[in-house]
């Protein structure tokens, strides 16, 4: 075996453009880590003979990939999948499972007791598979949902009485970020909820299970505690459990948006584009995607569609912008008002409210500023605006002062 192949780590899928893993790992070890997107008739000479030393295996390749192994963990082997490959020392391929020690960490991290509890689990798959063995251990009663079996989305509310939902499929997530599996209402006695999905960072239905003040984690944990159990294979090296956390941490602050809302003329295109150079993230104006859609500029908007039609534009846009990773978004100042946006508004993005007294405010080529007079829009936003925001900065000494401040409490963020 040559010494470059004794280095190189990666992750094995059919499309892997999205994918975090080169991120996680760069933070968890010192190897190179590649991605190596294979199409099906590939997958079993790369397993064999590609230059590699250790693997993630993603979709579809899991249940292929324990075939070619060598020798498989007793977890790989109870579960049918193994999702991480190691080259031994003679040449032997050895496979693992390593999501069944993410998703009991998710479970664990959450901090709900799931003994003797019934535990829905969405969708039959992969990670279905996982999750039922992890919920069986700690005692719940998993009941799997799928489209296909004798439990199903027809008869889903008999089993309203379940305790924990856990989402395995992949509705809701990017670009179909906009889907929700099941109505959480009817889960009367739902004491948490997990979704396995990480981009967005909310999706529909831990929005839901926020909003019914029900505890819920995304997928982000899960997908960084099992990296670490395969850095661990890969390496030898134990990672610790806050090193572990640090890095979801770091992973979500690189994901997420910065979104600023605030009044007409508070300065969010200012402090975005300052924030785009302090950060090197792209900045998006949703004004100006608004107008690309339109073909027109804002006020010429106004007098052909009026602001109802200037709204469904962009609440359009919105649902375009919100749902891309680790940009900056500068809002229209009246994108809060329909409460449809805030989904859209909250589902990826960190929202900063940029205050700035009244007397500042500039109402220059802004038509309703000019139309309904800035002391009312601003009484009936303000409200809004502080609802929504996660976290608020004045600008109203100097812009370099508020982008400072806004990354600062931004890092500060747990
Ligand atoms: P998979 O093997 O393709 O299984 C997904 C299952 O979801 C399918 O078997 C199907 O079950 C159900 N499903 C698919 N499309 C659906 C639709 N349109 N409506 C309703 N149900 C649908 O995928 P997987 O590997 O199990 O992954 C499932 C999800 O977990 C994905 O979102 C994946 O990204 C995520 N995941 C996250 C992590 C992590 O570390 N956070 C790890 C693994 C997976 P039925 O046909 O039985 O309904």
């Amino acid at each position: 075996m040559s010494d470059g192949r004794k280095k190189v780590m990666g992750l094995l899928g059919r499309t892997l453009g999205h994918s975090y893993s080169p991120e996680i790992h760069r933070y968890l070890g010192e190897y190179e880590y590649r991605l190596f997107e294979k199409s099906p008739d590939e997958v079993e000479d790369f397993i064999k003979n590609g230059c590699w030393q250790g693997l993630n295996v993603t979709i579809p390749y899991k249940k292929r990939a324990a075939e070619l192994c060598d020798s498989l963990s007793k977890r790989a082997r109870l579960l049918g999948s193994v999702n991480t490959l190691v080259r031994g020392e003679d040449g032997g391929i050895h496979g693992y499972n390593t999501d069944y020690a993410g998703f009991m960490s998710m479970v664990q991290r959450l901090g709900v007791g799931v003994e003797g509890k019934k535990a829905l689990v969405l969708g039959s798959g992969g990670a279905s598979v996982t999750c039922v063995r992890v919920l069986k251990d700690l005692g719940a009663v998993p009941v799997v949902i799928s489209r296909s079996g004798e439990d199903n989305y027809a008869n889903l509310y008999r089993h309203e009485d379940a305790s924990v939902i856990v989402n395995a499929t992949p509705v809701g997530m990017y670009p179909d970020t906009q889907r929700s599996p099941v109505e959480l209402t009817r889960f009367k006695d739902c004491r948490a909820v997990l979704d396995l999905i990480y981009n967005p960072l909310r999706t529909r239905l831990l929005l839901e299970a926020s909003s019914l003040n029900i505890p819920c984690s995304n997928g982000l944990h899960m997908l960084v505690a099992q990296a670490s159990e395969s850095s661990f294979l890969f390496t030898g090296k134990k990672i610790p459990g806050d090193r572990i956390l640090e890095v979801e941490r770091l992973i979500k602050t690189e994901k997420e948006n910065i979104l600023l809302i605030g009044m007409p003329g508070c300065g969010k295109s200012e402090i975005a584009g300052r924030l785009g150079i302090a950060t090197g993230r792209r900045v998006i104006e949703s004004d100006r995607v608004v107008e690309e859609m339109a073909k027109m500029p804002i006020p010429e908007i106004f007098a052909t569609a009026g602001e109802a039609g200037f709204r469904e534009l962009e609440t359009r846009a919105l649902a375009e912008i919100t749902k891309l990773s680790g940009v900056i978004i500068s809002t229209g100042g009246g994108c809060v008002t329909r409460e449809e946006n805030y989904p859209l508004l909250r589902s990826n993005s960190k929202i900063v409210y940029l205050k700035r007294e009244l007397e500042h405010l500039s109402t220059e080529q802004r038509p309703l500023s000019q139309s309904r007079g800035t002391a009312a829009l601003y009484r009936e936003r303000k409200p809004l605006y502080e609802a929504l925001a996660d976290i608020t900065v004045s600008n109203d000494s100097t812009p370099e002062d508020a982008a400072k401040r806004i990354l600062s409490l931004i890092s500060a963020w747990e």
